[in-house]
């Protein structure tokens, strides 16, 4: 019997698996895929990490949280290698991160303006916009610039290198290659048919308790124990675009140019489709590779498995090279339509809640019993990465019976347990989930 099974080596899986690894349990993660990540929400070299948000905003708190969290993971490893190489900077990119708001959202740009991060951020728009960013806004938008320690961009491929390492060297085990088939409880204990999909042999395992942090597969391994969970969680694709200046272009740009990109970068837009973009990473020759999409341009999807094949649309990848060029022209930078090179683009995938909110969360049973052995991270969309192990320390703590008690963390339990709070409050509409 395994003390602690968790299902889904993202992110999310080996942040809790970390955390508690790191308050002394021996856990069994599990991850349907081999050593080496290649396709979940959390594939790729690059995330926008940011915590500019409202008065106690608990977005702002996992983030904040996931620093902290890292650094202690770098002290942790750093003291147990030899060679004392980990840095927080292999994680993290610092960088300036711009929002565009468009003026009908002033409210929100107004409520980011608390003592606390006054200093970490600037906002312009129209001629201040250019003296203090160099960049021409349309005339009925605001610009917000972020500018703190570790704002920017952090490396998910990275950080779950560094999080595997952790959890061994706690005694934790990772295996790869092991998908959860079914599971289900029984008097108890859970138990989980595991196929190892190298041999294609099934096994069956006991667990005192469970994590599922399976991403866009969550609802696929709740099917028998929660089912109702496929009306709270539904898996999107986002189309991803990378693109490079060409190396002639590039060269001709002068460094207070190059300057300008590099500070303008990540960008999100707060209206429309949401346009993102990124420097992904930097090649060679020194020039950077661009990752361009849109948040709010998700797409249903058929299947899951083999959605990652799937190439974007085509439509998808001239919309991102037209919003990148615009982004560029913003900052008074002009680059004709062929010195902008398509490199690759691929769908990626997350889990979109109900409520647009995380889920850290017990789940009820099939007699509407609510059972703590077992949490569900999912639901994370596009903004689960940057808060990865604040996710993962509050997992941890539901998991262990534990909790903090400053105001923020307990905002943050709530709000991300929040569909237990809704299914306690209006028990009909939980009848209608079951
Ligand atoms: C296009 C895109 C852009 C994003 N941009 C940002 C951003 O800028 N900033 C930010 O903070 N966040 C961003 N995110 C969100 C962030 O990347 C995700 O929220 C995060 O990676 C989710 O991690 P996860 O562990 O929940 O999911 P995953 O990484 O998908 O992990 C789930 C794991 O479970 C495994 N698994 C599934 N089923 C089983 C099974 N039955 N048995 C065993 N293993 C299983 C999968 O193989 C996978 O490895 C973005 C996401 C996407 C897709």
């Amino acid at each position: 019997m395994e003390n602690i099974l968790i299902i889904g080596g993202g992110l999310m899986g080996s942040s809790v698996a970390w955390q508690l690894s790191d308050a002394g349990e021996k856990v069994v993660l599990i991850e349907q895929q081999g050593e080496h990540y290649t396709s979940g929400s959390s594939y790729g070299d690059a995330r926008i990490s940011r915590s500019l948000g409202p008065k106690k905003d608990v977005f702002s708190f996992v983030h904040n949280r996931t620093v902290e969290e890292v650094g202690k993971l770098i002290r942790f490893l750093n003291a147990n290698s030899p060679k004392k190489k980990h840095k927080m900077e292999d994680v993290y990119t610092t960088s300036p991160v711009s929002y565009l708001y468009h003026k009908s959202q002033y409210e929100d740009v107004r409520k980011l303006r608390f003592k606390k991060q006054r200093r970490d951020y600037r906002s312009g728009s129209g001629d201040s916009a250019f003296r203090k960013f160099g960049m021409t806004l349309p005339d009925d938008y605001i610009l917000v610039r972020e500018y703190r320690k570790h704002s920017g961009t952090l490396n998910p491929r990275v950080l779950i290198q560094k999080l595997r390492l952790g959890i061994e060297k706690k005694g934790s085990q990772i295996k790869y290659n092991r998908k959860a088939t079914h599971l289900t409880k029984k008097q108890g204990f859970y138990e989980v048919e595991i196929l190892n999909t190298k041999t294609n042999k099934s096994k069956v395992i006991r667990a005192k308790k469970v994590i599922v942090a399976a991403g866009a597969y969550t609802v696929g391994v709740l099917a028998e124990i929660a089912p109702y969970f496929k009306k709270l969680i539904t898996p999107k694709r986002v189309s991803l675009s990378y693109f490079k200046i060409s190396e002639k272009r590039w060269q001709q740009l002068s460094k207070t140019e190059i300057q300008r990109i590099l500070d303008a970068l990540p960008m999100f837009y707060q209206d429309g489709k949401m346009y993102f973009s990124m420097i992904e990473k930097i090649e060679k020759s020194g020039s950077p590779v661009f990752k361009v999409g849109g948040h709010m341009m998700r797409r249903n999807i058929i299947d899951l498995d083999s959605i990652w094949e799937e190439k974007p649309r085509k439509k998808e990848v001239k919309w991102a090279k037209k919003q990148f060029r615009k982004h560029l022209e913003m900052l008074e930078i002009y680059i004709k339509k062929k010195d902008i090179e398509y490199v690759e683009g691929y769908n990626c995938v997350y889990a979109v809640s109900n409520t647009k909110i995380p889920f850290v969360t017990h789940i009820f049973d099939q007699d509407g019993v609510l059972d703590k052995d077992i949490i569900v991270v999912s639901g994370m969309s596009g903004v689960g990465a940057k808060g990865c192990l604040g996710y993962g320390v509050l997992a941890a703590d539901l998991l262990l019976g534990k909790g903090e008690t400053n105001a923020t963390y307990r905002k943050a339990v709530r709000a991300f347990g929040n569909p237990l709070v809704r299914l306690y409050t209006k028990r009909k509409k939980a009848n209608r989930l079951f």
